[in-house]
């Protein structure tokens, strides 16, 4: 899958994702990430791109001209139109399953703001998607983008060693995660869960769907809306929302 990032600070977004196991995926040629520098198509002498904003207020606003220039020359370039998303904290929030959805995509443009945002005339004119990350502030959609580029990889097929979906994890099936517990056997007085230790497969299902109930009737009580629960499962839940 390709991603490209049109951003001010190509640096930054490069450096945080060219680590770990999206950094490999991409050694691999399993992904490719390239950001692209609005900053190369300034118009003017000073190679600035934002200006004041119309009818006054706080800020500098990141000007039309240059972002679609720098669009311009992507989709020449690529010979293509991808979907261009904006990220914002005004677009809708982002989740798990817009994560599996944007993972069919072959390839993703990302449209960083920064400043007080961007001109709203360019935004009309080349993006497919707003998206936030949260109801808080950023000063940049960098780090949103690179949260979201993070997410959407992991679901692309041979980034992850393990199938990731074939395995359970928060957020499927509208449930939390159950805890997990590694070597060794006693931490702190602390001892795994007995049911963790018997090799019983189906107890050990058991015990994990259980729990994953409880944690997200504890800590996500609005997932358990759309979660499909047994009777027995819907009657759990109730007594840990009520304690
Ligand atoms: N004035 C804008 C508003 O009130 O909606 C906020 C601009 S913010 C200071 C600068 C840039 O950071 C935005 O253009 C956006 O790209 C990014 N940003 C800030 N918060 C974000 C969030 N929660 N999700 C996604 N992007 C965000």
């Amino acid at each position: 899958m390709k991603f490209y990032i049109m951003t001010l600070f190509p640096d930054m977004v490069m450096d945080g994702l060219n680590t770990s196991i999206i950094g490999r995926a991409v050694n691999q040629g399993l992904l490719s990430i390239e950001a692209v520098n609005i900053r190369d198509y300034a118009f003017n002498k000073h190679n600035s791109v934002d200006d004041y904003p119309y009818g006054g207020g706080a800020g500098m606003l990141m000007q039309a001209e240059p972002v679609f220039q720098c669009y311009q020359a992507l989709t020449e370039r690529i010979g293509r139109k991808p979907r261009v998303v904006y990220l914002s904290p005004q677009g809708k929030t982002f989740n798990q399953s817009m994560a599996e959805a944007f993972a069919s995509e072959e390839e993703l443009a990302f449209l960083c703001g920064h400043y007080e945002g961007i001109d709203e005339r360019v935004l009309e004119e080349i993006v497919t998607d707003y998206v936030s990350i949260g109801d808080y502030v950023l000063t940049g959609g960098e780090l949103p983008a690179m949260i979201m580029v993070d997410a959407i990889s992991r679901l692309v097929p041979g980034v992850l060693h393990n199938d990731v979906s074939a395995e359970f994890e928060s957020f499927q099936d509208n449930l939390l995660e159950y805890p997990q517990y590694s070597r060794p056997e006693v931490w702190h007085d602390k001892r795994v869960p007995e049911v963790l230790m018997s090799g019983h497969h189906a107890n050990i299902e058991k015990w994990r769907r259980e729990q994953s109930v409880i944690r997200t009737a504890k800590n996500r009580p609005d997932l358990l809306e759309k979660a499909e629960l047994t009777p027995d499962e819907q009657i759990l839940a109730k007594r840990i929302m009520e304690e």
